[in-house]
C-alpha cells in the first residue's frame, strides 16, 4: 500500500496554494504557505510563475487533486477507468469515488483531523466496518455501510479524547454520526457541491483524455 511519505507542507508549495494537508495547523502561522509561499527547491524563490499551457495547467489540476487525497498516480489512474465507465459526468464519478474512500470518510465524519491521520487510523485497525475489521484505507465505502471504532481502540489514547474532539468537527451532510457510540454511516454519495477543496476535475478529465 504505496504512500507519499514526504513532508505534507512541500505539496503545498508546490501547487501554490493551501491544500490543507494537515489539520489545525494550516490554519495558523505556522503553515509553510503564510512563510514560503513559493516553489520549493534551491531555485524555488526566483521561480516566476508565469503564463501557463495548457498541458501545465491540466497537470497541475490533476496532481493536486491526487495530493489533496494522497493517492500515488497508478491508483488515481486506475480510480480515473473506473470513473470513466460509469454512466455520468467522469469528473464527479472520480469526486465520489475518491470521497468514498474509507479514510476519506473517516476524516470527512470528523474522526481525524486530516486524511492523513484518518489513513494512519485506519491502518492500525481501529475501526470496524459492518461488524468486520477493516484496515484497507482505499477500501471504497457504499451508501449505509457503518463504521464502528473497536471497542478495544477505545481505551487507546486517541480515543480517551475523541468524542470532545470529534464534536469541534464538523461531519459531511453526506455522512451521519452517533459520537456516543463511537460510529458513523454512510447515507449517500456526495453531490458535487458538498465536495470542497477547490478542485477543477474538469481539467483531469481533460488530462486524460489527452
Ligand atoms: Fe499546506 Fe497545511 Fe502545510 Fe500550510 S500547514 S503548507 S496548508 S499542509
Amino acid at each position: 500500500m504505496a504512500r507519499y511519505t514526504g513532508p505534507a507542507c512541500k505539496l503545498c508549495r508546490r501547487e501554490g496554494e493551501k491544500l490543507f494537508l494537515k489539520g489545525e495547523r494550516c490554519y495558523t502561522a505556522k503553515c509553510a504557505m503564510e512563510r514560503r509561499a513559493y516553489p520549493p527547491g534551491e531555485h524555488g524563490k526566483m521561480m516566476r510563475r508565469g503564463r501557463e499551457s495548457d498541458y501545465s495547467r491540466q497537470l497541475r489540476a490533476k496532481q493536486k487533486v491526487r495530493r489533496v487525497y494522497g493517492v500515488l498516480e497508478k491508483q488515481f489512474r486506475r480510480y480515473f477507468d473506473v470513473a470513466r465507465k460509469r454512466t455520468g459526468l467522469t469528473g464527479l464519478n472520480l469526486l465520489q469515488t475518491l470521497e468514498s474512500r474509507f479514510d476519506n470518510v473517516v476524516y470527512r465524519l470528523g474522526f481525524a483531523p486530516n486524511r492523513n491521520a484518518a489513513r494512519q487510523l485506519v491502518t492500525h485497525g481501529h475501526f470496524m466496518v459492518n461488524g468486520r475489521r477493516t484496515d484497507v484505507p482505499s477500501m471504497l465505502m457504499t451508501p449505509n455501510d457503518v463504521i464502528v471504532v473497536r471497542e478495544e481502540s477505545r481505551k487507546t489514547e486517541y480515543f480517551k479524547t475523541f468524542v470532545e474532539e470529534a464534536a469541534q468537527r464538523t461531519c459531511a451532510p453526506w455522512l451521519e454520526r452517533d459520537l456516543d457510540k463511537f460510529s458513523g454511516r454512510m447515507l449517500r454519495l456526495p453531490e458535487r457541491s458538498e465536495i470542497d477543496g477547490n478542485l477543477n476535475e474538469q481539467l483531469v478529465v481533460e488530462y486524460y483524455s489527452r
